[in-house]
Order: C-alpha cells, then structure tokens, then sequence
C-alpha cells in the first residue's frame, strides 16, 4: 500500500517549486509520485525537470558504496566507508604537512542545503584551518551578490516576493529566461500582463520569454552595460528621473549624471546593435509608471564586468525611484536550488556565516566564539573558484581538493585546463549521487543522499527560508554529506565541533549567522512548517521575517527625512555607482570571427549529471544543439540538423546546428548541460571580474564551420 505524502520542494533550481511525493506500490517506475503543491511561489505548477525528479532515487546509476583507486591510472573499487574515509583523512593530513595548511581544500556547490553550505565551511576553518574554499555560486550569482552589497548593503536576490512581479506595471528581464528554465514562475508574468502590465526583455537571443513580452532590445552579447548607461542617459535628457527619491533616498548620482552624458544615443546604439528608436520606447515605458521592476540574470552578469554591469542597471532603478516602491525595484532571479542560501553561510572563500566578512576581526569573533575556537585559528579569506581550480597541484596551490557537489570538470569555465588540474592532484575526492565528469577523475568517490532522502532547510530565489523534508529512506550504503563532513572532522581530531543533525546543524547556524546581514536567528523549523517559509532577515523569534526589504515609507509614521533609513547602509541610502562600458575580454577577430554565448535549456539543468540520466528529459532533449542563424549557416554551408565544429582559444566542441532566425546572425548559442565532445566550457573564457571574481562565461570569440564525420574533436 502506498503510504503518507510528504510535501517538500524541488531538487533543481531556485524556484524551489513545491511538491508532493506519494510513496507509489512496488512495480516499475520510481518509488515516489511527484506532483505539485499549492506553494506561494508554484501554486501548483511545476516543470518537466521537477515533475520527473524522483526517476533519479532509484536510478540504476546511482552510486551506493564508496569507490577508491589504489593507483591513478587503476579502476576504481569498492571499499567501506572506514577505508574511504581514512584515506581522505590521511590524504588531507600529508598534504597539510607537506606543503601548508592551504594546501587541503574543498569545492562546495550551490544546490547544498543551507546546512551543509555551513558544515562545509566550517569544516575547512575548524577541522582543516585552511584558506581553501570556495564554490560554484562563485560561477553563478558573484557579480549580482557584489553588486548588490555595493549598492544597498545587503544582498538578497529578491528583494520582494515573487508574486510581486504580478503587480507591477512594467518590468524588464535582463539576460533571464524564466519562460525556459523556471516556467512555472511565468504565471505571475503572465498574471501582470492580463492586468496591461508592459515586458520589455533584454538578450541576444529572441527567446521564449522575449516572444511573450511587448518590447525586445537584442543587444550584442557583452553591451549590457553601455545599453544601461545610454537608457540612463535617456531617462536623463528627457527629464524623467526621479529627482526627490534621488535626493532623499541615494548618494552619488552627481557623478553617474556626468558619466552618463557620454553615453549618447548614437554611440550606444553603434556598441550595442540596439537601435535608438528602441531605447526611447524602453525608457519611457520604464519612467511610466511608478510600479516597475528591473531584473537581471546570468546574461548580463556573468562577464569579467558582470559586477559594473549589474550596477548600471541598478542606477537606472535608483535613478527613476524604483527600489523599496511597492512591486518596484532591482532583482536579480538565482539560478541554482539553494544559490541564495548557498552564499550565505560561509561556503565562499571570504565569507563567514550570516554573510560575514572572514576579515572583519569583531565576526571572526563572534563565529570563533560559537564554533568554540579561538578567533586566531581561523584562516583569512583564500582565492575564488576560479583562482583555486587554476592552481591545483601546483607550488602554492590545493593539493588535496574535496568536492561536494558540483560537476566542475563539465561546470567550469576553460574545463579542458580544469581537468588538467585536477588530475594534477595528489588526491581528489568528490561526494556525488552519481559517477559524474568530476567523479570519473577521483581517487575516492563518496556516494551521498539526495533531496528526497534528507532533512534541511534551503533558500529560495525570493530569500524565503524552506524545509525540505525527507520522503523515502536513502539505500543502503549512502551518507548525508553532513556525516560525512562530521566523521571527517573526528578522524582529524576536531570531531567535538561537528554534529551531523541537521536540525542541530541549522540551531548552530542561526547562532553563528546572528546579528550578521542574512541574520536567521529568529527562524525555526517549526516557524517555517507553521509560515510556509519565513524570509531573510528574521533577528528574533518574534520577528515576522522580511519579504520586502527596503522601507518605503517611515515606520513611525511621522512623515520623511534626511535620516531616514532607506537601505541597511551605513547613511541608510543606496548607492549609484560611475560604471563605463569596456569591450569583452575577447573580441571576435580574423581567426575566431564570432561570438559564442552559453546558457540553459528547458529540459537539463547545469552539468546535466542528473537530468542526462533523467529518461524523460532525455526523450524531451537527447543531445544539445548550437543556435544558428540562417545567414550565418549559409555562410558557414551548415545546414539545420548538421554537425558544427566551434573552436576558441581554449578549445572545441562539437554540437548538430539548429537554425534559427530567433540569434543575432554574428552570435551563436550553446548549451552547458553536456559533457566529452559536447562540453561548451571547454571553451569558455575564464576572464575574471575584477570585484566579484566572476568569469566570463557568457561571451568570447569563436571559429565556426561545418563538420565532416571524420573531423577531430577536443
Ligand atoms: Fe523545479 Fe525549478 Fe522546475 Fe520548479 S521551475 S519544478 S523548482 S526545476
């Protein structure tokens, strides 16, 4: 007989969709029944990625028993957890000797429970006492995150609830296709243009959420930012600047003004491909209305000027007095499950728990004093994921790296050289539901639980803090990655500070984080079972939490002034910031004469370890295709379905073409989700931001042309 249903949310993106898993009779098929539940976020929707995700519990694939090699160039085998464990505890110890403390690290990911996000963190400060840790929402939400900071002291994604998007009257999406990669958050788009609300949408390619809007701006990948200052410069000439938000709630607009002057219609339109007639309609539909949202995604902001393009965004929302308007502002939608959470507590090479700074002696302190350590064990901020990837194995560099899933060897940019590295290791050890790329390359493999199988909390896209609940027990064999940290930390003599109950795990979270910005002090299981999740920040238990971030209106009602406290600065107003356009790290030239662009797809979500193993999203979408405009395949004599060789500096792909008038025809578009042949981040640029640490994944220059079968691939 079937038993109870347990509601929980999805495994996949920031969403966090929430779902009902029913225990199904034996039989084919997999051991839960998936379907939506009437959460504020979904209400009731869910994608094909979410409605499938219980293939993957009883997935053939799945790894049980932990895999060891004896020797690199050896199989793997399988060994107890006792044997696995010793040797990840030993070849952490012998790195640490021989060449420093830095020298054992760990690689975390974004798709982590909020507890694991600070186990492992505390792990490689408390156990390991090592710099060396950072992670893929490095690759994914840095420039937004820093940016954000910048601008109004905090950063949380949304600064609103999502359902706010319904009430606005004009939004524009910037490098974002929620119509493609979260489609159930399309009914509160959809919700805002049955009430006449305007679109506009801003990306390189003509998608599925531009086609649905009522403006499309198709800039040339990289110009976001001049596209931005030259709206700004608009906003500017034709007076619609919100002059007394500016004056009341902001600093330094003096100086965006003047910079913005050089942005004229012109020349923005000769750096973007926009034309200026375009960047009229947009601007004034912007200055509209007072409810109207800006929101950003990976398009505009994974580049080595992400984090400045990301602020001029924000200074075009300052400047028409939009962010802490109600259904007005910036956002900017996350990406990964936990992408919010995951960069809250402590899993970035800079940070402590609550969003503290590892610099800042007085949070040293406060966390030390919760770990029970002293402030001076604790290391400084190490490198970014990048600089870490790049420097594995080598003087100065990670010796012995743990992995904790994450898929870098397909995920990273310049993955060929990635792969490089970390097969230059003395020891790799990867955690994974899965023998995924990066696993393939370890010398010890630990099998862990996935969603449905655990306890924890996680953060959504919104910053509301949710429980995800433990439907079905995990098989026999596999560990929490909790655990496995926790049994880690004992072999290396640090086991009184670890504890591998999530519940206890996330109590200590919400003392550690206490008082800092992402403060959860005031957030209990009990209060998100009772609230349907509880936003960030929530100092107190008496707290409401905080779906709206920024004050519009003086708490005590006694009218406006010069101190009110807007944003949760220093002065208590946002920031503008003098942001100016520069070229792309990699400009196309005679040898690579194009421009690559990467992104999502409908059916794959990141590396694809888990939705290539997914029947029903393969069926969906079996291999990845390069976008192609017509004019240019006509150039490049490749046809729709024809096989298509992409070559930049850092290496090649292969991928069938499929023609599309939909892409700029000087741009082409591949997905990520694939690896071997197919794996676009082997070409990827890893140009970094200079603030965020953010590379370039989201443009460089590109050689095409048409594959015979016997062509060679990477
Ligand atoms: Fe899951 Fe995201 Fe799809 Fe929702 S939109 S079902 S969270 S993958």
């Amino acid at each position: 007989m079937a038993g109870s249903p347990t509601t929980t949310h999805c495994p996949y993106c920031s969403l966090q969709c929430g779902m009902t898993l029913t225990p199904r009779e034996q039989g084919a098929g997999p051991v839960l029944e998936v379907t939506g539940a009437d959460f504020p976020t979904n209400r009731g929707g869910l994608c094909e990625k979410g409605l499938s995700s219980a293939e993957l519990l009883a997935h053939p694939d799945r790894l049980t028993t932990p895999l060891v090699r004896d020797r690199r160039d050896a199989a793997f085998r399988a060994a107890t957890w006792d044997e696995a464990l010793d040797r990840v505890a030993t070849g952490l110890r012998d790195a640490q000797e021989r060449y420093g403390p830095d020298a054992a690290g760990l690689f975390g990911g974004g798709g982590v429970t909020n507890e694991k996000a600070y186990q492992a963190g505390k792990f490689v400060r408390v156990a390991l006492r090592s710099a060396s840790i950072d992670y893929n929402g490095r690759f994914c939400m840095s420039s937004a995150a820093n940016a954000g900071m910048r601008a109004f002291g905090i950063d949380r994604g949304m600064p609103f609830p999502l359902a706010d998007i319904a009430r606005a009257d004009t939004v524009l999406l910037v490098g974002s296709n929620p119509a493609d990669v979260m489609p159930p958050a399309m009914r509160w788009f959809a919700a805002g243009r049955e009430r006449g609300a305007q679109h506009l949408v801003v990306d390189p390619r003509y998608t599925a959420t531009a086609a649905a809007a009522d403006v499309h701006l198709q800039p040339v990948p990289g110009t976001d930012l001049a596209l931005a200052n030259g709206l700004l410069h608009l906003a500017v000439k034709h007076r619609l600047v919100d002059t007394t938000y500016i004056a009341e709630r902001t600093t330094g607009w003096a100086a965006v003004k003047r910079a913005v002057r050089q942005y004229w219609p012109d020349r923005v339109e000769r750096i973007t491909g926009v034309p200026v007639a375009i960047m009229e309609r947009a601007v004034r539909l912007l200055a509209a209305s007072r409810a109207t949202m800006i929101l950003s995604g990976r398009g505009a902001e994974q580049h080595a000027k992400g984090s400045d393009t990301a602020l001029a965004w924000i200074n075009l929302a300052l400047a028409l007095g939009l962010p802490g308007r109600p259904f007005s502002g910036w956002a900017t939608m996350t990406g990964q499950g936990n992408g919010q959470g995951g960069r809250e507590h402590g899993q970035k090479a800079d940070q402590l728990p609550g969003y503290r700074s590892l610099a800042d002696p007085a949070a040293r302190a406060h966390v030390a004093g919760v770990w029970g350590v002293e402030p001076d064990e604790l290391p400084q901020p190490g490198v970014s994921a990048y600089e870490m990837l790049d420097r594995l194995g080598t003087d100065g560099g990670v010796r012995a790296l743990m992995v904790m899933a994450s898929n870098i060897a397909v995920s990273a940019p310049n993955t060929a050289h990635v792969r490089e590295r970390l097969r230059a290791l003395d020891l790799l050890v990867v955690s994974d539901l899965f023998l995924s790329e990066t696993a393939e390359l370890a010398d010890v493999v630990l099998p862990t639980t996935q969603w449905a199988e655990e306890d924890g909390t996680m953060t959504n896209v919104e910053g509301r803090v949710l429980r995800r609940r433990r439907a079905v027990d995990a098989p026999d064999g596999v560990r929490s990655d909790l655990a496995v940290l926790a049994d880690l930390a004992a072999r290396l003599g640090r086991g009184a500070h670890f504890d591998d109950d999530p519940r206890t795990v996330f109590d200590e979270l919400r003392r550690a984080g206490a008082g800092g910005t992402a403060d959860y002090a005031g957030i209990t299981w009990e209060r998100i079972e009772a609230e349907r999740g509880v936003f960030w920040p929530c100092p107190a238990e008496d707290h409401e939490g905080t779906p709206r971030l920024f004050r519009d209106e003086p708490g005590d009602g006694a009218g406006r002034s010069s101190t009110q406290r807007y944003f949760p600065t220093p002065d208590g107003r946002a920031r503008f910031h003098v942001v100016h356009h520069r070229d792309a790290a990699e400009l196309p030239d005679a040898a690579y004469p194009y421009r690559l662009t990467t992104g999502r797809t409908r059916a794959h979500y990141q590396s694809g370890a888990q939705t290539r193993r997914t029947k029903a999203l393969v069926d969906a979408e079996p291999e990845p295709a390069v976008e192609v405009h017509p004019d240019l395949a006509a150039r490049l004599g490749v046809s729709d379905g024809g096989d298509l060789l992409l070559r930049t500096r850092r290496g090649q792909a292969r991928m069938r073409a499929r023609l599309t008038s939909t892409i700029r025809p000087d741009t082409v578009f591949a997905p990520f989700h694939w690896g071997g042949e197919q794996t676009i981040n082997d070409l990827t640029n890893p140009a970094l931001d200079p603030a965020s640490r953010m590379p370039e994944f989201k443009v460089c220059a590109v050689a095409l042309e048409a594959a015979t079968k016997e062509d060679p691939t990477a």
